[in-house]
């Protein structure tokens, strides 16, 4: 039960270590390394229990830091998660030098479209904003291998599915999907049967 035997990347050990972390919590000891295995992960656990670092670290192992065209997309039900979510991971990227950014609503379309192309790793957002970003192309999905739903069920609540589906309509087809729900309403299962391949479930 140490970050150290997961064959993480040093410099993604570095920003664990840096962030506080020294050992890992259940979810992160049982989700990080399939996840960073390229494989599709179901986990089904309640906020606090240390799910952002989980998902975080199977991205940032797994990222081509040469290529600065996003490769990984994380939905998460409102902007303060979004935001949340994005600063855990520039924080453990920080060694990698990892390029996040937070697409969320009631922010400057123009100013997340000028950052877009820039060039980012990793878009973590609200899906009313990324499916925006999308249609639009300022957000290209040709390089998108990782897809994370974060609070699944808060989102399907809320009323997201149809721009969930819209969402991976656009995003190519193979595609390592992680989604992460404290409950799995009938709603949130119909998405894993439908876009997830052989998921591991991890019930914590
Ligand atoms: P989360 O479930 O991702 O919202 O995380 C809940 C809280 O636990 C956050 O404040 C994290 O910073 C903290 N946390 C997550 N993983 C660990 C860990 N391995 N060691 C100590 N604190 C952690």
């Amino acid at each position: 039960d140490s970050f150290d035997k997961m064959g993480l990347k040093e410099n993604l050990l570095r920003g664990i270590y840096a962030y506080g972390f020294e050992k890992p919590s259940a979810i992160q000891q049982r989700g990080i390394v399939p996840f960073c295995k390229g494989l599709d992960v179901i986990q089904q656990a309640q906020s606090g229990t240390g799910k952002t670092a989980t998902f975080c670290s199977g991205i940032l192992q797994q990222l081509e830091y040469d290529i600065v065209q996003c490769q990984a997309l994380v939905l998460a039900p409102t902007r303060e998660l979004a935001q949340q979510i994005e600063k855990v991971m520039r924080a453990l990227g920080d060694y990698l030098g990892v390029k996040v950014h937070a697409c969320v609503g009631g922010t400057s379309v123009r100013e997340d479209q000028r950052i877009l192309a820039a060039g980012v790793h990793v878009v973590v957002g609200t899906p009313g904003r990324v499916f925006d970003m999308l249609r639009r192309h300022s957000l290209r999905a040709d390089n998108i291998r990782m897809f994370v739903l974060d609070e699944a069920d808060e989102m399907l609540s809320r009323g997201f599915k149809d721009q969930i589906y819209d969402i991976f309509q656009l995003l190519p087809a193979k595609i390592q999907v992680g989604v992460f729900s404290a409950t799995m309403p009938p709603e949130a299962l119909e998405i894993t049967r439908k876009f997830m391949n052989k998921p591991v479930r991890i019930l914590v």
